[in-house]
């Protein structure tokens, strides 16, 4: 793997650790080995996606085999792995004991922990942000292994390897970057790519035996795609593996943001043992709403009427008031008999209560003018 736009895509049909260790070597050995990314007593962040509290088999979370056996590869090699996130609302000790990653680390002796205390990142050159904090663990490491998790989402259609790195921005400010950035989606992509780029992983590999689709991240179904793939460049990855899940890549935000910068390159896959041009059927992929398509009218005006707005759903909420908790714009408001009432004016579309809601008690409804461009075919 020479060049950084190549990519390594093996099928591997669960997550049984015989055969999970089997396809990784193979992966790894396709890619040069992991001693060609790890080198002797080299701090390596192990950086799984982490968002809630959740069972392995409920596919919101890297499957904590592939972290496991990641790990023992790192050891291996010489490296001192050590497992981080921030998840988006539940606190990192739940976290990590229901997503397993506490008992790999128990079991393996490293640390588990959370990516917390924000410091400036060293923006890569052609950054569009010039200034973003994220958690001083991941950049105090020597070398990041980043681990994504399969799945689709709701706002950013995907979320893959490029999307899993804005964990490392601590809970805080996750808030406020929705918040300043979160509505349109393609500066928002601009913001995942400037991360990703400035972490430089030194290698991706994606947990894709069984993602997620339809209404990811957290709210979706899961679905067996039987894939492992890896790659030093993590947005060339992702763009392989949206147009293997048969998704437009005009539609992805990422995509766009990328070709509007230039960043789009030819990538080569270098080995697998999926058919060329293999893509998966009838996958359940979210339709995103056209903010883009009418970016004349007023900001305001659009966030109302054009996009999809949330609603949630009294009789399947327990509540839990995480969607209070972690809505970034102060619009939501627990009523009475589990009811949550939305300020419509000060919500900014951003989806996170969706995305935390342990319960898929938040719906989107669809707005006018959303429903009478796609009536007339748009
Ligand atoms: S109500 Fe939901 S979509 Fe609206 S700002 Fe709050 S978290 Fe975001
Ligand atoms: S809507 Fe979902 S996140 Fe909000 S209180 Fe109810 S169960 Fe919790």
């Amino acid at each position: 793997m020479a060049d950084g736009a190549k990519y390594a895509v093996f099928r591997c049909g669960s997550y049984d650790r015989i055969e999970l260790e089997e396809r990784l070597d193979v992966l790894l050995e396709s890619c040069g080995g992991m001693g060609r990314f790890v080198s002797s007593g080299e701090r390596v962040l192990l950086k799984p996606n982490l968002l809630s509290a959740s069972a392995p088999e409920r596919c919101i979370t890297t499957h904590p085999e592939l972290v496991r056996a990641v790990a023992v590869r790192v050891i291996e090699a010489g490296g001192k792995p050590f497992i981080g996130d921030s998840p988006g609302l539940d606190g990192f000790g739940s976290v990590a004991e229901k997503t397993g990653m506490a008992a790999v680390a128990r079991e393996l002796g490293i640390p588990c922990a959370e990516l917390d205390e924000p410091a400036p990142l060293p923006m890569a050159e052609g950054s569009v942000f010039r200034r973003v904090e994220v958690s001083k663990r991941a950049l105090e490491a020597d070398k990041i292994i980043n681990l994504p998790k399969l799945k689709t989402h709701a706002q950013m259609f995907l979320t893959l390897s490029v999307k899993n790195l804005f964990g490392t921005v601590v809970r805080q400010k996750k808030a406020s970057w929705h918040y300043t950035v979160g509505l349109d989606r393609d500066t928002f992509a601009d913001l995942h790519i400037d991360i990703a780029g400035s972490l430089s992983p030194a290698l991706t590999i994606m947990d894709g035996i069984t993602g997620m689709e339809g209404r990811g991240p957290g709210n979706g179904k899961p679905r067996h795609f039987g894939l492992l793939a890896a790659s030093t460049d993590a947005l060339a990855l992702d763009l392989h593996l949206c147009q293997m899940l048969g998704a437009d890549l005009k539609s992805f935000p990422l995509y766009r943001a990328a070709a509007r910068r230039g960043l789009v390159r030819e990538a080569e896959k270098i080995a697998g043992d999926f058919p060329p041009g293999f893509v998966f059927q009838g996958v359940d992929i979210p339709r995103l709403d056209s903010l883009h398509l009418l970016s004349f009218l007023p900001e305001g005006f659009a966030r109302r009427h054009l996009s999809s707005r949330p609603v949630q759903m009294p009789e399947a909420c327990i509540g839990c008031r995480k969607c209070v908790e972690v809505c970034p714009a102060g619009a939501m408001t627990m009523e009475k008999n589990n009811k949550v009432t939305i300020d419509y004016e000060k919500c900014i579309r951003c989806y996170c209560c969706q995305e935390v809601c342990p319960a898929d008690a938040i719906h989107f409804s669809k707005g006018f003018l959303l429903k009478l461009l796609e009536a007339l075919g748009r």
